[in-house]
């Protein structure tokens, strides 16, 4: 295993606060799935840009400031992101977490605090199935998960 930060996820990560940072490194030493940081630190126009093609629902990302990442599953020599391998990318970086002290909200699960949740794969997935029937269950018509996306929180 061993995998280690890209050259790419390593630019991604400049203006990325430190303690965010902390987290991500030791995240790639405990993970089981290779990942790749593909967007740190946003500026309002690529905020803007992703807000006009439906990626993101907010102009107040916490991107803005350096509070949060996206770290997509690195899979056959590029970021994939599809939801399987994101579970494994969640557990490592709800250890890293954990381990270091570091409260983090994950786009999974937009109403808990990742370090809360259960701490395998396997219930992560679980997880974010409840946050769905959570969210309708409580009338909103489409739910919006972002596997790929951890923010520093204050809960
Ligand atoms: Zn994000």
């Amino acid at each position: 295993m061993a995998y280690q930060l890209g050259a790419g996820s390593l630019r991604e990560l400049q203006g990325v606060k430190p303690q965010l940072v902390a987290v991500v490194q030791r995240a790639i030493t405990l993970t089981t799935q290779d990942f790749s940081i593909t967007d740190g630190l946003r500026t309002p126009a690529e905020q803007a840009e992703l807000m006009r093609r439906g990626a993101t629902r907010t102009l107040d990302s916490k991107h803005l400031t350096g509070d949060a990442v996206d770290a997509v599953p690195y899979i056959n020599g590029r970021p994939r992101w599809e939801w399987p391998p994101t579970y494994p990318v969640a557990a490592a970086f709800r250890a890293a977490a954990v381990e270091l002290g570091v409260r983090l909200r994950w786009g999974g699960v937009w109403d808990r605090s990742l370090n809360d949740l259960p701490a395998t794969a396997e219930e992560l997935e679980a997880a974010v199935q409840a946050y769905v029937t959570r969210r309708k269950r409580a009338g909103q018509k489409s739910v919006f998960i972002d596997g790929p996306h951890f923010e520093l929180s204050a809960a």
